[in-house]
């Protein structure tokens, strides 16, 4: 039996005379990979921020782990992981310090070289955050998301901006955790992606959610109404050219 692990029921968002979200539901499950998709504007991060406690609602109800939103937020955010802006990293300290200082904030004890090995930087515990390429400074924001152990980690957009061996370094990175039983909530401009990591994804414009499914259950859905591709396409595309002559191994190293 699949077991809900975030419940919103009927969320709403009103910006002064905007309504970014418009009256969503929907169910996370314990252990999935969910996508939040849709076009810039769509109210994603909106939705995302509402659950993380970081921003208010204006109705509706959240339930994370059992604990309701309004009731419990700090109950909320003791088992969530939320990648943190750029701006949030003091630029004096290296990536060791860093994540020592923000275990400091959640009040745990946190082997920062284990964690940093956890996503590939153990060559990078000296260096300062400015110092990463971009590939790393996702890998590192989404370690600092793991800091408290979270059931839960949101990731708003991480591979965007990424070059394709970035991006496909991020995807192990994110089906490892999950593996490891966190469930993981995401937004991603890329389909393929979302094809590839999620198991079930929201598509969400002018906030409202306009279809909820697995990604293959999405393609049947519309493949049974007559759907075709215009022209069959080739059996690769320019993504496959560029990773056939560069290769899957990261450049940033
Ligand atoms: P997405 O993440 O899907 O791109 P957002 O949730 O960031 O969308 O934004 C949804 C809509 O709400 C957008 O039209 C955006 O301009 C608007 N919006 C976001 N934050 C604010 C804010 N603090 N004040 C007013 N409008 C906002
Ligand atoms: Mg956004």
């Amino acid at each position: 039996m699949k077991q809900a692990i975030i419940r919103v029921e009927h969320l709403t968002k009103q910006y002064e005379h905007f309504e970014a979200v418009k009256d969503i539901s929907f169910t996370v499950y314990e252990g999935e990979i969910f996508g939040l998709l849709g076009p810039n504007g769509a109210g994603k991060s909106t939705t995302l921020e509402i659950i993380e406690t970081l921003r208010p609602k204006t109705s509706g109800s959240v339930w994370v782990n059992g604990f309701n939103l309004d009731e419990q937020p700090n109950e909320i955010k003791k088992i969530i992981g939320v990648q943190l802006q750029a701006s949030g990293y003091f630029p004096g300290l290296n990536l060791v310090e860093l994540i020592e200082l923000f275990g400091g904030l959640y009040n745990q004890k946190v082997d920062a070289k284990a964690l940093l090995a956890s996503v590939n930087l153990e060559d990078k515990a000296k260096a300062k955050y400015k110092q990463l390429s971009g590939g790393q400074k996702q890998r590192f924001s989404i370690a600092t998301t793991l800091i408290n152990s979270p059931k839960i980690i949101f990731l708003d957009e991480p591979t965007t901006g990424l070059d394709p061996q970035a991006r496909r370094n991020l995807w192990d990175l994110i089906l490892d955790i999950r593996k490891k039983g966190t469930t993981v909530i995401i937004t991603t401009h890329y389909m393929d992606e979302a094809e590839i990591l999620c198991d079930r994804v929201a598509i969400i414009d002018s906030g409202k959610i306009i279809a909820i499914d697995s990604p293959t259950q999405l393609i049947d859905n519309l493949v049974a109404t007559g759907f075709e591709r215009p022209k069959q396409v080739k059996n690769a595309n320019l993504e496959d050219v560029f990773i056939h002559l560069t290769g899957y191994s990261l450049r940033e190293m």
